[in-house]
């Protein structure tokens, strides 16, 4: 991940160090290159551009250009605007929970996406956090009725997490499900409860129509779109979708592991307004971890 984005950075900022003095035209060529480096990692062209821009303002001024170490001051500067891409210092800072729970039990987190995206493995992944590093009680409910496996895949994750599913009752429809799984969740105290909604190979009206009415049943307090880094451009056009359809309030981005070009976790957020909430980094279980854009932004710039 990152690996050819992170080379030609270093590439463009090397040679800004080790100039003494700096003028305008030096910086517009040195954007323009990082300009290519950001297309080429499959940034969505319109936030490449705004962020191009951004840096572009901010270094050409006086202050910059006159400074004794120019060259820093425009690297520190892509950095600054690197982390605000990604979500932002405020969300970097802290161990602040990720999900916002704090509402009367049993907190509802609704997991939205396309099929094959892990969204099952993701869901799963995340009751396993909040059970084993908050103290939760989850209870995962899968409202996949379309594919017939996916309601017995979600229970056998369950059990290789210790978590506890809902029953499985034949020919139930989503929000039928969903409210059954609110009305054991309640009578059983558990305090936060996993919907893993059905995905599909493309978004299609059905596909939105189901998702609202389940998040019109539900009331989640979070609803998580979770999305391939693999598939890149295409997953930022399906959280385009997404989020003009649901509400949205994350994101979880899978398969971080991969070999992907970075395009998917660098325009995210400027597409959903929405932060990266996690990071899938293999198929365990334990393989998700929390999105730390200062972090990420620190691997990019290495
Ligand atoms: P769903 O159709 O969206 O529910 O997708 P699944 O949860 O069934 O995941 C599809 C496949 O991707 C499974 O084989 C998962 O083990 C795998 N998978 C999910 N998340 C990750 C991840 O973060 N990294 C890797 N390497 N594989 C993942």
């Amino acid at each position: 991940m990152f690996d050819t984005l992170s080379d030609r950075l270093n590439t463009v900022f090397s040679r800004l160090r080790g100039r003494g003095a700096l003028g305008e035209q030096d910086v517009r060529d040195a954007m323009r290159e990082v300009r290519v480096a950001l297309l080429e990692a499959d940034v969505a062209l319109p936030v490449a551009r705004d962020f191009i821009a951004r840096v572009t303002e901010r270094a050409v001024g006086q202050e910059v250009l006159k400074s004794v170490t120019p060259g820093q001051q425009v690297i520190k500067i892509v950095n600054d605007e690197l982390v605000a891409m990604l979500g932002g210092e405020e969300e970097s800072a802290g161990e602040a929970p990720p999900l916002n729970l704090n509402v009367t039990p049993p907190a509802v987190v609704m997991m939205v996406g396309l099929q094959g995206s892990g969204k099952t493995t993701s869901t799963a992944k995340i009751a396993k956090l909040l059970k084993d590093k908050q103290g939760k009680k989850p209870l995962m409910a899968s409202l996949d009725v379309n594919r017939p496996a996916a309601q017995e895949q979600l229970a056998v994750l369950g059990e290789q997490a210790d978590v506890a599913t809902l029953p499985i009752v034949p020919g139930q429809q989503p929000v039928e499900i969903a409210k059954r799984a609110m009305g054991a969740a309640k009578l059983q105290n558990y305090d936060v409860l996993l919907l893993d909604t059905a995905g599909r190979l493309h978004v299609d009206e059905a596909l939105m129509a189901e998702m609202k009415a389940v998040a019109g049943a539900a009331d989640p307090a979070e609803v998580l779109l979770v999305v391939d880094s693999l598939t890149g451009q295409d997953a930022v056009n399906v959280a385009q979708s997404f989020s003009g359809e649901v509400p949205l309030t994350g994101v979880v981005l899978t398969r971080m592991d991969g070999d992907a070009r970075g395009g998917a976790a660098l325009s995210m957020r400027a597409v959903t307004g929405k932060p990266i909430k996690f990071a899938g980094t293999g198929e365990k279980l334990e393989a998700i971890e929390r999105f730390h854009p200062g972090r990420v932004a620190d691997r990019i710039l290495g």
